[in-house]
């Protein structure tokens, strides 16, 4: 029963590192996927800025016309020869003017726009930076850990083959059949009466059994080999 408690712990063992080994692609995947969604944000504010900016040059080509165009209209007055006319031209500077405004209002708006979306990009760019850097240790220590954790296994491996080895064969295979259909746990401790994994009481004549430990027993209820518990005094 030693033995077989043993092996049950080299097993339970052999699981906790398996799913501890499985814990680092995924931790390392999540800290990709961020990396990835704030490169992607970066890329867009990137885009954000050169639309911006070739607005700003759309404008800027609009003003520069109507300024040719109120110049145009200035050489007009000197050859004027009606006042109505001389109004009618006048009338034509204050639109192009007002024009001219609005668009130098919208060019320094979207000045204002592009110097706060740089300010943002440089300051997440080095954020990403930082980011990719820890990211870069942290990959390397969980590289370090699963190479670790390979190590654990194969020695747990290794000295397990040698236990099953000193096992009877056909406890072996009821131990491993219990393992396979109680969900991994084919051995139960028994303290006070009581199975410790299906929590039920065993029939006091049974518990007598299993203390006098004459041979190997399972449990009435979840059907696992039963051994004495920790902790465990004789009633009665
Ligand atoms: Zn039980």
């Amino acid at each position: 029963m030693d033995n077989l408690i043993g092996l049950q712990n080299y097993d339970m063992n052999f699981q906790k590192i398996t799913a501890k080994k499985e814990d680092g692609p995924i931790k390392i995947r999540v800290l990709e996927q961020v990396i990835e969604k704030m490169a992607m944000e970066l890329t867009e504010g990137d885009q954000q800025i050169q639309d911006l900016k070739l607005s700003r040059r759309q404008y800027e080509q609009d003003i520069a016309s109507l300024q040719s165009q109120i110049q145009k209209s200035n050489e007009k007055i000197a050859n004027i020869k009606s006042n109505k006319e001389y109004e009618a031209v006048l009338k034509e500077i204050d639109t192009f003017k007002n024009d001219a405004t609005l668009q130098e209002n919208k060019v320094l708006e979207i000045l204002l726009k592009i110097e706060t979306l740089e300010e943002k990009h440089e300051k997440d760019k080095e954020i990403l930076n930082q980011k990719k850097l820890t990211f870069q240790k942290d990959q390397k220590l969980i590289q370090l850990e699963i190479q670790t954790l390979d190590k654990e296994i194969a020695l747990l491996l290794k000295d397990r083959k040698l236990l099953r080895q000193e096992i009877d064969p056909l406890l072996l295979k009821k131990y491993d059949s219990l393992r396979e259909h109680k969900g991994g746990l084919a051995l139960t401790p028994v303290i006070k009466g009581i199975c410790q994994v299906c929590r039920m009481g065993i029939p006091p004549q049974k518990f007598n059994e299993l203390l006098a430990g004459k041979e190997l027993m399972s449990c009435p209820h979840c059907m696992r080999l039963m051994y004495l518990g920790e902790d465990n005094s004789p009633e009665k």
